[in-house]
């Protein structure tokens, strides 16, 4: 209770998307609870993770010195970090000697090899003025737009169909909107699980009478509240979707006067949808041609009905046709630009929005403003004051193959500095970007633990937790939010922001962000004239009043818009623009050597790759160790039971993994969360890329599975 506390802290749940208002309660300078406050996504709700997952940041394994690899201590990718003791592979070192030796590293390289021989990964997990700083030093600083972060393995093909089509890759309308919805559609999605307190808003509507459709292979626990459950086979979503598409055009249902006024290429789309009959696609998506037809009169006939989805549709080689069919899906039944309809790609970390929003981006400037755009391109130069590279710079997964390249090749990345992500456990087939970080002549970490990307550093910066720092998150709802510091970082640790500008710096740019706490403050106005109109009514004066602002926000009297396309898209011509989609099979289908898809993704204690919530002893305590799931069925045919040890395995690599049973999950199908080092799913995953989105195939691979 508050009277026992020595103070209470406003700020912002570090996890999820959804965005939960919280309060810190601190005593003798650790947080010891947390209560849920009255904001504008939680309304006072936190799920397991806000409440309880906090005492990572009091972990003993916290780094609280720079470190410094020994001479001669190889990096050996596949060896286990040991976070507790990493006495035999690094030692302390000051400050200045940890950023002299990695600024003159880094400059080195970029001096001796060219621009294209750096690259950055910045977070979703830190905040917006971080992510801004950070692009901004690998454009002004490196020199060139090789700058990415976990958008990539998450939504961007979702962003870029929504960027082609409605001209805006952020939400139409806010999750608590469904209050307003009598039908929500979740397609590959796990609320329950990933988006907790947003689940809730979905439960109470289902419990005043909407109707909840959950499209998904694997059912999960949002299904009990459900009017439909079609459980189609995976990497079926096109089938299914264009099925449903053809059925209200068919059947009439169409709105017509939308299609006319508001969209554009409705033509191509409806000669598209013609072959994909309910009839003709039931065999392949799996769903009766009856319950199709039922789900698309129920859909196009409410007054209003929403689409949440998440990494089910967006992690496939498909990833933007899958998204295409869901803008095509609303558009067709004119159920955009309203209250209680609209898209909602559900964004998975705390800040993905914000930090795509400030531009850690390898082809647009912050606001999404395209690197070689003549206009952008200029526009920045003067802004920045610093010449800036014109082409797009390499993602994620690129970096990763162009730090493997030969030596001949003059894009080869040599040298990276990385912020507040783990690729070495969140980027698909483990064993090639373990390698290709270990292959860098200098790799720069920046976290809060002795990560396993921060194994294979030659510099680890230590960094503040969530609760050390001030700053503003952008949640789904697109809410930029406040954060507040709450408690002091631990030994040396510093704020990420005055080690990018400390690094900046010693680069040779000449920044001056005065204020308190490193100039969050002169830093965030900074970002808000780069963003143009988005956030122009935002101050930081203001968000000191009000901690949570709703974006498009054009001027100080501006409430915020919580839903948008009310009377235009945001293309060029006011008009969603329909782009037909065809079926593309996975790029690994099963075989007789590997019968079972793997489908990774999440659960509700642990949050991505686990550093934090690992830590987090309620959470640890509530799910300990790595599990598969898969169908009672399944474990039958195989002759296992459930805490049986089975191996699973795809052509790039296996885990040894203790199996759940979960009816939820379809026969043949094997789900792992990829949070768990000893069992790393993405030792087996996929690097193979949706071309638009340049997303990895996450959520299907073909695996074998035997027991031991
Ligand atoms: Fe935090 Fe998300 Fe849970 Fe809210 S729903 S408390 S933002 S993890």
């Amino acid at each position: 209770g508050s009277q026992v506390v020595d103070r209470q802290v406003d700020s912002v749940c570090p996890f999820c998307g959804v965005g939960c208002l919280l309060t810190y309660n601190v005593k003798d300078e650790r947080i010891v609870s947390v209560d849920g406050r009255d904001g504008p996504a939680n309304h006072g709700r936190l799920c397991v993770k806000g409440r309880f997952g906090f005492d990572y940041a009091h972990h003993p394994q916290r780094l609280t010195k720079p470190l410094i690899r020994r001479p001669g201590v190889p990096k050996d990718p596949g060896a286990a970090p040991r976070p507790g003791d990493w006495g035999a592979v690094f030692r302390e070192a000051s400050w200045d000697e940890a950023l002299a030796l990695a600024s003159g590293e880094l400059a080195r390289l970029r001096d001796t090899h060219g621009k294209k021989a750096l690259a950055g990964f910045g977070s979703a997990k830190g905040s917006n003025e971080e992510a801004y700083l950070f692009q901004k030093l690998v454009r002004t600083g490196f020199g060139s737009n090789n700058v990415d972060h976990c958008t990539r393995l998450c939504h961007a093909s979702s962003v870029a169909a929504l960027l082609e089509g409605v001209g805006s890759g952020a939400v139409s309308n806010q999750v608590n909107d469904v209050a307003h919805s009598d039908l929500i559609f979740v397609i590959g999605s796990n609320p329950t699980a990933n988006h907790p307190v947003a689940a809730t808003w979905m439960k109470n509507a289902a419990q005043r009478g909407a109707k909840i459709v959950l499209a998904d292979p694997r059912v999960t626990d949002i299904g009990r509240h459900a009017w439909r459950t079609l459980q189609f086979k995976a990497d079926t979503d096109v089938a299914m979707l264009n099925a449903l598409i053809h059925a209200i055009i068919e059947e009439g249902l169409a709105d017509e006067a939308f299609l006319r006024e508001r969209a554009s290429n409705y033509e191509a789309l409806r000669e598209n949808v013609r072959g994909y009959s309910p009839e003709a696609m039931a065999p392949i998506c799996g769903i009766a041609a009856e319950t199709l037809r039922e789900v698309a009169r129920a859909y196009a006939t409410a007054q209003g009905a929403m689409i949440l989805w998440g990494m089910g549709v967006s992690q496939h080689v498909h990833g933007t046709d899958n998204a295409r069919c869901l803008i095509a899906l609303a558009t067709v039944a004119g159920q955009i630009g309203k209250p209680g309809s609209g898209l909602h790609p559900l964004r998975g970390q705390n800040n993905v929005q914000g930090a795509s929003d400030a531009g850690l981006i390898p082809m647009m400037f912050p606001n999404y403003q395209r690197v070689d755009d003549a206009g952008a391109h200029q526009w920045f130069e003067q802004f920045w004051g610093m010449p800036l590279d014109r082409a797009p710079g390499y993602t994620v997964v690129e970096i990763m193959h162009k730090a493997l390249a030969p030596d001949s090749d003059p894009h080869k990345v040599r040298g990276m500095y990385i912020m507040g992500e783990n690729p070495a456990m969140s980027d698909p087939d483990l064993n090639h970007a373990r390698h290709a970080l270990a292959s860098l002549e200098h790799l720069v970490v920046q976290d809060i633990f002795m990560t396993e990307t921060a194994w294979l550093a030659d510099v680890v910066l230590p960094a503040t937790a969530w609760p050390e720092k001030t700053g503003t998150v952008s949640n789904t709802d697109r809410m930029v939010q406040l954060g507040r510091r709450a408690v002091a970082p631990p030994g040396e640790a510093k704020p990420d922001l005055w080690i990018i500008q400390q690094l900046a710096q010693r680069m040779g740019l000449r920044w001056n962000y005065e204020g308190e706490e490193s100039g969050v403050a002169s830093v965030y106005e900074e970002m808000r004239q780069a963003m143009h109109a988005a956030i122009s009514g935002i101050t930081w004066e203001r968000l000191q009043r009000e901690s949570s602002v709703t974006y498009p926000c054009l001027d100080a009297d501006d409430p915020g818009q919580p839903t948008v396309f009310i009377d235009r898209f945001a293309t060029a011509d006011g008009r969603v623009k329909l782009v037909p989609a065809d079926i593309i099979p996975a790029a690994e289908r099963p075989d007789t050597d590997y019968p079972f898809v793997l489908i990774t993704g999440r659960q509700l204690e642990h949050w991505h790759t686990g550093s934090m919530t690992r830590r987090a002893s309620v959470l640890d305590a509530i799910e300990p160790m790595a599990t598969a799931s898969m169908n009672q069925q399944d474990l039958d045919t195989l002759g296992l039971e459930a805490g049986d040890v089975i191996t699973v395995r795809s052509r790039r690599g296996e885990v040894a993994i203790h199996v759940r049973r979960d009816d939820g999950t379809p026969c043949g199908a094997v789900f792992i969360p990829f949070a768990y080092y000893e069992a790393a799913a993405n030792l087996m995953t996929n690097p193979v890329l949706d071309p638009f989105g340049k997303i990895p195939e996450f959520k299907y691979c073909a695996v074998s599975v035997q027991r031991g």
